[in-house]
């Protein structure tokens, strides 16, 4: 079982809180409020306990500042902002704090010892609080130091938003019959494994973006100048599975513009940049039909104007009676427009970590709950 939040007594503690705050940012605001949104229980739950809470968190791939985030969760309740974790002033700051008093640090990637999981860091991270708080459920498939390094050194908790994700996506471990796992978006190296999985468990498995360009190309089918990977060889062993359906028309890009194709008419200077109504059409034979119905990953590359199939795949999962459990930072931006994300059973905020909780119902942030405590 993974220890949760509520059985730990967190009232005066000082608490390390792991929260999921990799919100899209543009010109130094939030652009997009559900990861902020679902982190607010366990902030709130901690306060309401009393405790003080240390939020540590990531943001972007450059090291962004972590300052917007603290402007907009300060919409909530007032937040300190610590540019760093253990200065003389960001001590000072700590020792200020009065019962549900919040804290946010900075970027927690500027710190070199995170993503290499440095013991000495995690040491010292874990020093700053008496207990830690997982609820980064979308960077739990990592073994950064704020992940796993942690709470090897003080008792460690599931926050609430943590706890759901488990629960919800366990669901995908064993679906009910008929069910459909639809994937789609880009680098086949880091979805082979779910392809694999997939196909062991679910009845059918339907493959559209980029991903399926693989699966033409390993057809023999001109694939022109589309976008696809190197793996051709593993592609070759999904192929002849009678469980695995790969769009049947695309869209492609040439010198005139737009053009739908059946998937054996591509021309040499064509790119396929979506699969075409026809495809969806197919998918959603199956989806309608479905008991359980899984969805990661854009059917096209919808930032460049090719996301009409994307939407049309997002509505068919929504109108299902089926359970639906949808996820991926890139799937969520494409059909934000639509706001149907109601319609949907659930909405991991797990990109990488839901595919990888998926395929075996274990995480590397779930393990360092569970089995790892030193203290
Ligand atoms: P998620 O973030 O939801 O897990 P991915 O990161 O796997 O999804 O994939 C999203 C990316 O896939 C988007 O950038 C999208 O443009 C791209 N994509 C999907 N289909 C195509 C295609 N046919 N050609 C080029 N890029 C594509
Ligand atoms: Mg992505």
């Amino acid at each position: 079982m993974i220890p949760r939040l509520e059985d730990a007594d967190v009232s005066g503690k000082k608490v390390l809180l792991r929260a999921g705050l990799n919100v899209p940012v543009a010109d130094g605001l939030v652009v997009d409020e559900f990861r902020i949104d679902i982190a607010l229980p366990t902030i709130n739950y901690l306060k309401e306990k009393g405790a003080k809470v240390l939020i540590v968190a990531h943001l972007g791939r450059e090291g962004e500042s972590l300052l917007p985030i603290s402007q907009r969760l300060g919409k909530h309740f007032p937040v300190v902002f610590a540019e760093d974790f253990f200065s003389e002033d960001t001590k000072a700051k700590i020792d200020g704090m009065q019962n549900s008093d919040v804290l946010l640090f900075e970027n927690v990637r500027r710190e070199v010892g995170e993503k290499e999981n440095d013991e000495v860091f995690a040491k010292k991270l874990a020093d700053l609080a008496d207990l830690y708080v997982n609820d980064a459920f979308p960077a739990s498939h990592r073994e950064h130091a704020s992940i796993v390094g942690v709470p090897l050194h003080i008792p460690g908790y599931a926050g609430i938003r943590f706890q759901e994700e488990v629960k919800e996506l366990s669901k995908a471990l064993e679906p009910n019959f008929p069910s459909v796992m639809v994937i789609g978006g880009v680098k086949f190296e880091t979805k082979e494994v779910l392809i694999r999985e997939s196909l062991k468990r679910y009845d059918h498995v339907l493959i559209g973006g980029a991903l399926a360009n693989d699966f033409f190309k390993a057809r023999g089918l001109e694939v022109g100048t589309s976008l696809v990977s190197n793996h051709l060889s593993v592609v070759c062993e999904f192929l002849h599975d009678p469980k695995l359906i790969s769009p049947i028309d695309v869209v492609v890009q040439n010198g005139e513009g737009k053009k739908i194709r059946a998937v054996s008419e591509v021309k040499e200077d064509e790119a396929i940049l979506d699969v075409g109504p026809k495809t969806i059409e197919l998918f959603n034979e199956h989806i309608s039909d479905a008991s359980f119905v899984v969805w990661n990953g854009p059917m096209g590359n919808f930032e460049n104007g090719f996301g009409e199939q994307t939407e049309g795949l997002a509505k068919a999962v929504a109108a299902s009676s089926a359970e639906t459990i949808i996820g991926g930072g890139d799937t969520l931006s494409a059909i934000k427009q639509l706001n149907i994300l109601d319609a949907f059973s659930f909405v991991s905020s797990g990109g990488g970590a839901m595919l990888d909780f998926i395929v075996d119902g274990q995480l590397p942030g779930i393990d360092a709950l569970i089995n790892k405590r030193s203290f």
